[in-house]
């Protein structure tokens, strides 16, 4: 085990993360970027960070620390084993983590408006460029305790701006009702922003790439539940690649990757994942097990259905 102080070896450079200047000397900075490289190309992309009372946040570069390469402890791989660990969101040791523009705002309804500014007129991905009409953001009580996550927006979505306004979307209204609240008390959002082609399953890649977006959303409005709707969701949510019917039924401690909420007193909240909308008006069947999902979530938030669901 790394012991309680954190410590990097870098070459010949044993160094006291509790000491470190914020500032990092160049010629470590370099051996560190070189370092976290070799990892990348073993396929390791997340570091984590024991919590140290010296925050060790390397600035724009976005450079994480990484632990003794020979032990490999406490790093994950970016494709997890099949079957999830029920808790997600472990203590970490080393953990990239940016300070983002929005976390200076203590009004959520500003720190939504600065991370759209940093959005942009996306160019990130290649979606911008495959027919997308506008970038669909998100919507709903930027304070909202539940927050529904899809994957992308469809053709409705693309037209209107907004998530979930299609078929799917009046389904997800009709879930939203039966656990007894309205679609404007949750907030609403996708994996990605911008329609793909056809309404194609988005490419993990464009999920890579827009979900920093979301995470930083997520951080803003801290729920207390989340709602993965889907595979694609839950699978770029939970950073991990496992069947519907491995994901649902529990769950998960979830913090967003990347990103600290501004507020030290939000540290994570639930995940759930349930069966897509749109799956569900295929396959109308699944919803009784929807339902079960739903329910879990009403039960941690203290919901109770409206006289006519029960
Ligand atoms: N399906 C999604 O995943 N998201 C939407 O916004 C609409 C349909």
């Amino acid at each position: 085990m790394i012991s309680s102080v954190a410590r990097c070896l870098c070459g010949e450079k044993l160094l006291s993360l509790s000491a470190m200047p914020r500032t990092l000397d160049p010629e470590l900075r370099s051996a560190l970027a070189a370092r976290i490289r070799y990892y990348n190309e073993m396929g390791i992309y997340d570091f984590y960070r024991r919590p140290v009372s010296a925050a060790v946040a390397v600035d724009e570069a976005e450079i994480a620390i990484a632990t003794n390469p020979e032990s490999g402890e406490e790093m994950s791989p970016r494709k997890a084993p099949a079957v999830a660990a029920p808790r997600v969101a472990e203590d970490n040791i080393f953990e990239v983590v940016a300070l983002k523009p929005e976390q200076s705002a203590s009004d959520p309804v500003k720190a939504l408006k600065i991370i759209r500014e940093d959005l942009g007129d996306c160019t990130r991905c290649v979606l911008h460029k495959q027919g997308r009409k506008q970038i669909v953001f998100g919507v709903g009580n930027p304070k909202a305790e539940l927050m529904f996550v899809g994957e992308g927006p469809g053709a409705d979505e693309d037209a209107q701006g907004e998530p979930f306004v299609g078929r799917a979307g009046q389904l997800l209204n009709n879930m939203i009702k039966a656990m007894g609240i309205e679609r404007e008390q949750v907030y609403i959002a996708n994996i990605v922003k911008c329609r793909p082609p056809g309404n194609r399953t988005p490419e993990r890649e464009e999920c890579a790439t827009c979900s920093p977006f979301l995470m930083r959303q997520i951080a803003v409005i801290k729920p207390k539940v989340i709602v993965a709707l889907g595979a694609v969701a839950a699978k770029t949510l939970l950073a991990m690649s496992a069947s519907m019917m491995q994901l649902r039924g529990r769950f998960y401690d979830f913090r967003p990757a990347g990103v600290r909420s501004n507020d030290s007193n939000w540290d994570g909240c639930k995940l759930a994942v349930t069966y897509h909308p749109a799956f569900l008006l295929r396959d109308p069947r699944q919803k009784g097990e929807a339902w079960k999902d739903l329910q879990m979530v009403m039960k941690e938030l203290g919901l109770k259905a409206p006289k006519s669901n029960t």
